[in-house]
């Protein structure tokens, strides 16, 4: 069977990578890929981005099956394009996929169901957002209503920055349409954990739980990034907390969601922020699978994905139990020199080790340019490494981020920290 992973990060190269290890796959197509998807021998990219164009690839070269790494084409309507078109694809259509690509859609949808979040007002009026903000005082969280991939959001700890951002993103058109409407909410303390699950429709399938770094640096400092490393299973969500997340959080969304007239299917990764009491609200709704959770999750997926995803479009995913590898995963993010503000592109990166049951390393901004491998994105590479504790992990996986060199590497030091601490 032939399968199209639409993507070109490391969450794709790790969905990719963990399709093409199914005995039952013949081909899985990458589009657009990266040079990690290039120099798989088991995996072929195809330069189109056009979603019509994508469409009429499935259909002339029999492919059975599509999954949708990222949130652009899955908020530009692949999925129901590729359905009108009797194409099965995984993923949310373009109303659904409103829970990630509007920050105001997803706030209110949240009010109107009772699922805990923080209290939040949306503005598109200068004035009102400052005077909101007074009122109110800092530290405060300033949100561009829509896609800015993972760096629309300010949280701000003094009534200056929030000031700022305000200007930035309605006077100043920082974020062009996606900053024209901002939520500005409330600040919650506590620790976050992404919740990741599948739904087919009707059933819901969870996937193993992480945790991802959002800042550049070390001690959860600098400015917040696309993510720079993530690990599972996350020891703060136990399995108390698990079935409070579900009762609370995951079942009304998707219960929301139906009665609102929406069917979900796709990934719906639910942001916790989880208190010092132990109660876990929502910060995001992500339509996709993280990026960088994917990496440490699909490592750790045993059972056959090609499998699963069928039973995801076909609407049977109650016939799936998922089984994970029992250690734990540590993924390192390399990013770029100049990584996340104004990326420096063409390094040459060398080093790369063979994967082994230990360690693998997924490609994100890379490119084959003349039999070199080179930078061509801010978040290059993702380093994982698999050991029976954290400690074990992060050192199994920083070992092979030590092999690998380019120019102006930037990676955190500390993947996993608070998994050490529980
Ligand atoms: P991405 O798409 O990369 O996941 P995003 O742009 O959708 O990110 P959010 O996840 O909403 O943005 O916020 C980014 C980060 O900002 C969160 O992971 C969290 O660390 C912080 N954050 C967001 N909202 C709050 C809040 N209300 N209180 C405290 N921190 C927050």
């Amino acid at each position: 069977m032939k399968i199209l992973v639409v993507g070109s990060g490391g969450r794709e190269h790790a969905l990719a990578w963990k399709l093409a290890q199914s005995e039952r796959i013949q081909m899985v197509y990458v589009a657009p890929g990266n040079g990690g998807t290039a120099r798989d021998a088991r995996l072929v990219n195809v330069n189109i981005t056009d979603l019509h164009e994508l469409a009429n690839f499935v259909e002339s070269e029999g492919i059975s099956l599509t999954v949708v790494g990222p949130e652009t084409p899955l908020a530009g309507g692949i999925v129901n394009l590729f359905r009108a078109r009797g194409l099965k694809v995984f993923g949310p259509t373009k109303e659904a996929a409103q829970l990630e690509s509007s920050k105001d859609f997803a706030k209110a949808f949240m009010q109107r169901h009772g699922i805990p979040t923080a209290k939040y007002q949306t503005f598109s009026e200068v004035a009102q957002a400052h005077a909101y903000i007074d009122a109110n005082g800092a530290p405060i969280v300033i949100k561009a209503d829509g896609l800015a991939a993972g760096k629309g959001v300010v949280v701000a700890m003094s009534l200056e920055e929030a000031h700022q951002a305000v200007d930035d993103m309605l006077a100043d058109n920082r974020f062009g349409d996606a900053g024209a409407r901002i939520v500005i909410e409330e600040f919650l303390a506590g620790e976050e954990a992404s919740f990741i699950v599948m739904c087919d429709g009707k059933n819901i399938l969870p996937l193993a739980t992480s945790q991802d770094h959002k800042r550049l640096k070390d001690n959860d400092e600098g400015p917040n990034t696309g993510g720079m490393g993530a690990y599972s299973p996350a020891p703060i969500v136990t399995p108390a907390m698990h079935a409070r997340v579900m009762r609370e959080i995951i079942n009304p969304t998707i219960a929301g969601m139906a009665k609102d007239g929406i069917v979900f299917t796709g990934f719906l990764y639910a942001g916790l922020m989880i208190d010092a009491a132990g109660n876990p609200r929502t910060l995001e709704f992500n339509c996709r699978m993280g990026d960088p959770e994917t990496q440490p999750i699909m490592s750790r997926l045993k059972t056959d994905l090609v499998t699963v995803m069928e039973h995801a479009v076909h609407g049977t995913l109650d016939q799936v139990e998922l089984e994970w590898d029992r250690r734990t995963a540590v993924g390192v993010v390399l990013a770029a020199a100049g990584y996340p503000d104004a990326p420096l592109k063409g390094a040459v990166i060398e080093g790369i080790p063979a994967e082994t049951s230990e360690s693998v390393t997924f490609h994100a901004g890379t490119a084959e340019v003349d039999g070199h491998l080179q930078v061509t994105g801010g978040r290059v590479l993702c380093v994982v490494g698999l050991a029976d504790s954290v400690k074990l992990a992060q050192k199994t996986a920083y070992e092979v981020v030590d092999q690998i060199s380019f120019e102006g590497a930037q990676c955190r030091r500390d993947i996993g920290w608070r998994g050490l601490k529980h």
